[in-house]
């Protein structure tokens, strides 16, 4: 236990959403520690907001409810005062999972007959309304989510989805109910206990919304959502705390930057091309890197023989052409592989030869460097772009900062203001 609480534990279902919802939390001014898996050891946190991201989306029921509960121990013996379950904000799950079971185990380990299911991100495009989910103007079942590979999205009723994951009613808190402010929300959300109602449905169509309901529902002991709710609900929870967060951190951390890019998505290609034009850069092959060991070795004479103190990027973004022609020839997992492995060697070769502050791109890419790194916990720093802050981690006798960036985030200056961001 610590000497003072911790006012909210979360469970991620996947990495890039755990470090999204911990960047809008520091976005209360708060501390916020992000772990990788369920911590070992001591069970001790100094932050304001813990979040343990998980890799269970789409893992068998069993299997995701058994880590989401041993995450929910941990959180629960560091004393966190309420609790979170963190899903995508397009409810993300196939019919039989996983964001149902997960919130109905958490609840009973926690003991609470009733929660609220709050995916909205307005920011972002995502907004239910009468418990219907949009994305942009479109339906969900609309939208290019209906052809997602692993977790196609073809109705876009979150109680009609949500009914099956669970045991018991689902009810809805509609915007007419949120409209009334929080009292009536509140109001609400007891008439449907007293019905036997344990699993809500939130709508919420713009910050305000949010904003209502953060503060409604603040006297739960578990809240599920994407992550734009996790601001106003710890805004709620923190009252007057006083900032605790520490915005000088990166200070101490020395100025010797490294990007990493293993995304091949849209905007990723774009912030890639615009860095090369002014910056050291350095383009691995995939064709190449599995042939034998020398495409290796001259990406790590190429990184050695540039000034530590410099701007540089080593990438292997590639246009769908190119993409296709590796996996045409490699197979696709490899080709992937390949890429995931050389940039993990990379991002230890910079480690060793001075590199402090990395910034990787692509949510596998991230996952695969942060593994390399051996880092099991950072801490969130100043946000580069919306869902992507600096975090800083210790990996051995070193401290390092990780800026760690999901394909299409952030825009085409991204690399230039992530470095730029720790000048300041
Ligand atoms: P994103 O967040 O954009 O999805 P990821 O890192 O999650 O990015 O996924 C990109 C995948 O594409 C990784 O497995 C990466 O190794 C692979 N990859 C990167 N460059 C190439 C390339 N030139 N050819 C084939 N695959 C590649």
């Amino acid at each position: 236990m610590n000497d003072r609480p911790v006012l909210l534990g979360a469970v991620a279902d996947d990495f890039t959403g755990a470090t999204d919802l911990a960047a809008l939390m520091a976005r209360a001014g708060l501390s916020v520690s992000l772990r990788i898996g369920v911590p070992k050891g001591d069970p001790v946190s100094d932050a304001d907001c813990e979040v343990v991201a998980l890799k269970i989306r789409t893992e068998p029921v069993q299997q995701a409810v058994a880590e989401a509960l041993a995450a929910l121990d941990w959180l629960q013996a560091i004393g966190a005062g309420a609790f979170f379950w963190k899903y995508c904000s397009t409810f993300d799950s196939t019919p039989t999972g996983n964001i149902g079971p997960v919130a109905e185990a958490m609840m009973a380990q926690l003991n609470c007959d009733q929660t609220v299911y709050c995916p909205s991100f307005p920011e972002n495009g995502r907004t239910v309304f009468q418990g219907h989910m949009f994305v942009g103007e479109e339906l969900l079942s609309d939208s290019p989510m209906r052809n997602h590979p692993l977790t196609p999205m073809t109705d876009s009723s979150l109680l009609r989805l949500l009914a099956p994951q669970v045991t018991k009613p689902v009810g809805l808190v509609n915007r007419r109910v949120i409209t009334g402010g929080i009292k009536s929300v509140q109001e609400r959300l007891q008439n449907l206990k007293d019905d036997g109602c344990q699993h809500i449905i939130l709508d919420a169509i713009n910050d305000d919304d949010l904003n209502v309901l953060g503060a409604a529902v603040a006297s739960l002991k578990l809240v599920t959502g994407g992550s734009a709710i996790a601001l106003p609900l710890v805004r709620a929870l923190s009252g007057a705390t006083a900032s605790r967060r520490e915005t000088t951190e990166h200070a101490a951390i020395e100025n010797t930057p490294l990007i990493l890019s293993g995304s091949c998505s849209a905007m990723t290609r774009k912030q890639v091309a615009r860095f090369a034009q002014s910056h050291a850069a350095f383009q691995l092959n995939p064709l190449d890197l599995a042939k034998d060991g020398n495409a290796l070795q001259q990406a790590k004479h190429w990184l050695g023989s540039q000034p530590p103190g410099s701007a540089k990027m080593i990438y292997a973004t590639a246009d769908p052409d190119e993409v296709k022609q590796a996996q045409s020839q490699l197979g696709r997992d490899k080709a992937g592989q390949v890429v995931e492995d050389a940039l993990a060697e990379l991002a230890q070769t910079a480690l060793q030869t001075g590199h402090r502050r990395f910034v990787v791109a692509g949510g596998e890419s991230s996952g695969a460097v942060t593994k390399a790194l051996a880092v099991d916990q950072l801490r969130i720093g100043k946000e580069i772009a919306p869902g992507v802050p600096w975090t800083f981690a210790r990996t051995g006798e070193f401290d390092i900062a990780l800026a760690l960036k999901s394909g299409n985030f952030g825009n085409e200056s991204f690399f230039e203001q992530a470095l730029e961001v720790l000048q300041r």
